[in-house]
């Protein structure tokens, strides 16, 4: 097909080159302007990868075929997008979260972490819920100047004039004012020969990256006129010390296992609490049960998940050894635990208004405001780190992880449609190893296969 822009002629057809490697190519004036990656259509970057053989004929049809999003929106949310990448999207149920139940949307590939938040919630629901406390939502900006002369005489000038960066952050996004929102505080400090300005900045709604980083170049591009000097960077910090706080307190008996009395347990619980706070490999593993709840979450409601992870990680080392973002004690009646971690979120903004099941999630946990996106996120957290812990120091957590795992397994041994529920039924009761799943499936085969036989003999 070809085409015409103005005076450009297009050539929207794969050209291949003299190699027989494709180039789909622009004509522009007569000349052949091979086509950047990026810049072809989904169908022509997967005819590419096929052509020059980095990818099979069938995976390229099922990358073509597969796909929730609309193609104009998966376009626009990925670069070099050559398909959508699905993942199962479930619910946690019954979360009571300051007095209200909420079920929330998660999105992963471990089956456990979502079995484990339930766990956490159904025990939660034991002392009334989980209480959280969220602060005020603000995001920093950083304006930094480098290898300045005379830092102290810069901050000078630059805190002397502070009411121009006011206005200057104003005119640069004037509807987040509109909104109630905008600059709160500006703080200007010399670090050796550096020189920066810290913008704190309330997005309301959103979680504030892009706003951010138009008012810091705003307020970059004015100030370097002042030091007659470019500032070296301007844009957010996604470092956070103000953490959003959950609070749990369970009737020990809502802990017991089969085998194990509820005081013991929250004991053992608050035993491994404390052993993370002197132990990092502890410390990891136990934030790592944390996150496979709030990441997931984060995805399902659209948000910058990467953003939210460093953001808990940093805040995690603060005191300059890792530790854990939980801590449970108990009182041999009780099991107290809390959980403080910060969270940027948005409710509106970056891709969360693109993505439908973005907008579900919210529905579905009844989250209006990036309040309520904090106070979830926390609260489910806080409970999967019971689950885990409780799983931990009771019974082990291989059992019900591989329990769940096993449905994996049989896809991996190859079963396909009621198979899979039959082999995942089968390999509870067995090793659960690729090797005696392809034996277990290789066997249901058989039997059906001599079932159908049987079947035609007595027609
Ligand atoms: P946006 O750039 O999408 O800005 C927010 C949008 O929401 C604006 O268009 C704003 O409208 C609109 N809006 C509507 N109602 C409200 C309201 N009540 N409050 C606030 N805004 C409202 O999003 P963010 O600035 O939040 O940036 C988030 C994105 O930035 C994410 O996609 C993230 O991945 C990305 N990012 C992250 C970085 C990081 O974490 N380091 C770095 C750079 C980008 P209006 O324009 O009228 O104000």
């Amino acid at each position: 097909m070809r085409a015409r822009i103005g005076t450009t002629r297009f050539c929207l057809e794969p050209v291949t080159d003299r190699d027989g490697a494709i180039i789909t190519a622009v004509f522009y004036g007569g000349k052949i302007l091979p086509k950047k990656f990026y810049q072809l259509s989904r169908e022509e970057r997967l005819q590419q990868l096929v052509a020059e053989g980095s990818l099979a004929e069938n995976d390229a049809d099922y990358l073509a075929a597969n796909h929730v999003l609309p193609s104009a929106v998966a376009a626009h949310l990925g670069e070099n997008q050559l398909g959508q990448f699905p993942l199962p999207y479930g619910i946690a149920r019954t979360l009571m979260v300051n007095g209200v139940t909420r079920n929330v949307a998660m999105v992963g590939e471990e089956p456990s972490v979502v079995a484990a938040a339930s766990n956490g919630a159904r025990m939660a629901l034991a002392g009334g819920g989980v209480q959280v406390a969220v602060p005020e939502h603000t995001v920093t900006g950083e304006v930094v100047f480098a290898d300045v002369a005379d830092p102290d005489a810069a901050v000078a000038l630059i805190s002397s004039r502070e009411d121009d960066i006011w206005d200057a952050a104003a005119y640069a996004h004037p509807s987040i004012i509109g909104r109630g929102g905008g600059l709160k505080q500006v703080q200007v400090q010399a670090i050796g020969q550096f020189v920066k300005i810290r913008l704190v900045i309330d997005p309301q709604a959103a979680m504030g990256a892009n706003m951010v980083n138009t008012i810091a170049e705003a307020v970059a591009h004015m100030v370097g006129q002042w030091l007659h000097q470019e500032a070296l960077l301007a844009i957010l910090s996604n470092y956070t010390d103000d953490p959003v706080v959950a609070t749990v307190a369970i009737p020990v008996a809502a802990v017991a296992t089969k085998s194990l009395p509820g005081s013991v347990v929250a004991a053992r619980i608050a035993a491994a609490s404390a052993f993370g706070f002197i132990d990092e490999e502890r410390a990891t593993t136990n934030n790592k049960g944390i996150m496979n709840g709030i990441e997931a979450a984060t995805i399902a409601l659209g948000n910058d998940y990467r953003a939210v992870s460093t953001a808990v990680h940093a805040y995690a080392a603060q005191s300059g050894a890792y530790q854990p973002l939980t801590r449970w004690t108990t009182d041999g009646k009780m099991l107290h635990g809390q959980l403080r971690v910060p969270l940027q979120l948005g409710v509106v903004g970056g891709a969360t208004a693109a993505l439908p099941l973005a907008q579900i999630a919210m529905r579905l946990g009844k989250i209006a405001t990036v309040a309520d996106a904090q106070a979830v996120l926390a609260a489910l957290g806080l409970v999967q780190n019971l689950a885990a812990l409780r799983a931990l120091v009771g019974p082990g957590i291989q059992s019900g992880h591989m329990a769940l795992q096993a449905g994996a397994l049989a896809i991996a041994a190859g079963a396909t449609g009621t198979e899979i529920d039959a082999l995942t039924h089968l390999l509870q009761t067995t090793d659960k190893t690729i090797g005696r799943a392809k034996e277990l499936l290789a066997q249901l085969r058989a039997d059906k296969q001599s079932e159908e036989n049987d079947n035609e003999d007595r027609d």
